[in-house]
């Protein structure tokens, strides 16, 4: 490749960034980052319409979050940043000029057809489309004399500029993905480019015209945008710049879970799970979408479950680290089928990383869980409990219902438990087992084992039975780690005083 490697992640600012969007963003990083290349945030918001207030900002602090590194465009503050403006809105000015150079080299012209026009062809002309066929029995600049068209302009008539589409050619797109595309030029409609209304170009304009000037080798977007390929091949030819024009990678959709069509907002709210990065506060609507940030996953895990939705480098490993990833990505492991959505193993990705920190490091995130049932723990006890118990979780709030016993005594018990393993026998057993662990002075697990099973066996009672009575006791349920891991966390006094409240409410 001599060429530089410049890709773009171009999201227009219409809500909350969706996740396939976040896949997009990261496969265009992976691939600037593994060739050392450049990767530009551009804000695509040639709609006005479509404007959402505060989406761009939640665009970089998706992005943040996520580690997907932005080097030049918005929301970085660098000197390589020679190619901006990067938000589109502030580059009317650089289209003025492409939009003239299409009109003066005739690849372009003038419509003046009002939306009322355009409504009443369709409704007489079945499937119209304003193309070859079309365009000489219409209001624009081909069918009108010189004067007309200037003097409309000048008494303030809107128009709109359309990209002038030869018939009868088959249009190539050579895709890295897909490989190559062929369609016919005779499908295509005669794309707006420009709009006087609001003195903006259309997606497609300013799309090429920016894409040429920020020097972009690679085009990586989501498939939605192949039927638009061949009109961007067209117009990079109408403006010369075939020799430098980027190559196109469409990446496969995001499908639902079930495999039946694209996965959709909709999707999320309906089957239970986010489909933002980051939680979003529609400030028109005010409905709030949840985001895997809020529900708790780790930002290494999302990754790691983006990059294969659609990608695999072929062995069976499936953990990998940002870095692995830029090492072992590339296009030509994309798949061209949907990838299906499986949020199950969504949550697995996040079990395997929350297994994979440090205790200290998920303590410290457990601790403010912990403030807000009003436990104050010390840190190492914390982390030791999280040792013994972070396996059965996949997120770190799922700690607290598997360890709170850790920090309080039971207030209730169990039913079920209760009338599977705690019997006739049980009060007298637990006041025996009580007497015998007051007098206990090492309270350390290999002792008390050896005392309880000791005693145990001397009155020939069953193991399961008293101990599953004095699980009870401890946790209020039949369930927990090792129960002299759990003595050994609570403490001798506790242990007493837990035995002690389960014989008063028990008995
Ligand atoms: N603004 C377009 C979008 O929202 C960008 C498409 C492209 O990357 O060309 O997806």
């Amino acid at each position: 490749m001599s060429r530089k490697v410049r890709v773009r992640f171009a999201p227009s600012p219409t809500g909350a960034l969706h996740i396939g969007g976040v896949r997009t963003a990261l496969y265009n990083y992976l691939f600037a980052r593994q060739h050392g290349g450049d990767m530009i945030l551009r804000i695509e918001d040639t709609d006005s319409t479509r404007f959402v207030p505060g989406a761009e900002e939640y665009i970089i602090e998706a992005l943040q979050w996520l580690g997907i590194g932005i080097d030049e465009g918005i929301g970085v503050d660098t000197p390589l940043n020679i190619h901006g403006p990067y938000r589109q809105s502030e580059r009317r000015e650089i289209y003025h000029i492409y939009v003239k150079q299409l009109l003066d080299s005739g690849n372009a012209y003038i419509a003046f057809d009002t939306p009322a026009e355009l409504e009443a062809k369709r409704q007489e002309v079945p499937n119209f489309q304003y193309d070859a066929t079309t365009r000489m029995s219409m209001r624009n600049s081909l069918t009108m004399p010189r004067e007309e068209v200037d003097s409309r302009i000048k008494a303030g008539e809107q128009y709109v500029v359309r990209f002038k589409i030869e018939p009868n050619e088959d249009v190539h797109v050579h895709d890295l993905i897909r490989g190559e595309v062929v369609i016919n030029s005779s499908i295509l409609d005669d794309k707006v480019l420009y709009k006087s209304a609001d003195d903006l170009p259309t997606y497609h304009l300013a799309n090429i015209v920016d894409d040429h000037l920020m020097e972009v080798s690679h085009v990586i977007r989501g498939e939605e945008w192949l039927p638009s390929a061949p009109l961007h091949v067209l117009l990079y030819r109408a403006f010369g710049w075939e020799d430098t024009m980027p190559e196109f990678a469409h990446l496969p959709l995001l499908l639902k879970p079930d495999g039946n069509g694209k996965l959709s907002k909709r999707d999320g709210d309906r089957l239970g799970f986010p489909v933002f990065p980051l939680e979003f506060h529609d400030q028109k609507t005010g409905a709030v979408s949840s985001g895997y940030r809020e529900t708790g996953y780790f930002p290494e895990a999302v990754i790691n479950f983006l990059a294969l939705l659609g990608w695999h480098a072929g062995g069976d490993q499936e953990i990998y680290s940002m870095q692995e990833l830029i090492d072992a990505f590339s296009l030509d492991r994309v798949s061209k089928s949907g990838a299906k959505f499986d949020f199950e193993k969504g949550k697995w990705f996040n079990h395997q990383y929350l297994q994979m920190k440090d205790n200290a490091e998920l303590a410290e995130l457990f601790l403010p869980i912990l403030q807000q049932h009003g436990v104050q723990a010390d840190k190492a006890v914390v982390a030791h409990v999280v040792g013994l118990m972070k396996e059965r979780v996949n997120f770190v709030h799922e700690l607290w219902e598997q360890c709170a016993f850790f920090f309080v005594a039971p207030t209730e018990y169990d039913e079920k438990s209760l009338k599977k393993r705690w019997k006739e026998d049980s009060p007298r057993h637990m006041q025996e087992l009580l007497e015998l662990l007051e007098a206990q002075e090492d309270w350390s697990a290999e002792a008390l084992d050896t005392a309880v099973m000791g005693w145990i066996a001397a009155k020939e009672y069953g193991v399961g039975l008293v101990m599953n009575a004095f699980r009870i006791c401890l946790v209020g349920a039949a369930r927990g780690p090792h129960i002299w891991e759990i003595t050994g966390v609570i403490g001798k006094e506790e242990t007493l005083a837990r035995v002690r409240t389960a014989l008063e409410k028990l008995s």
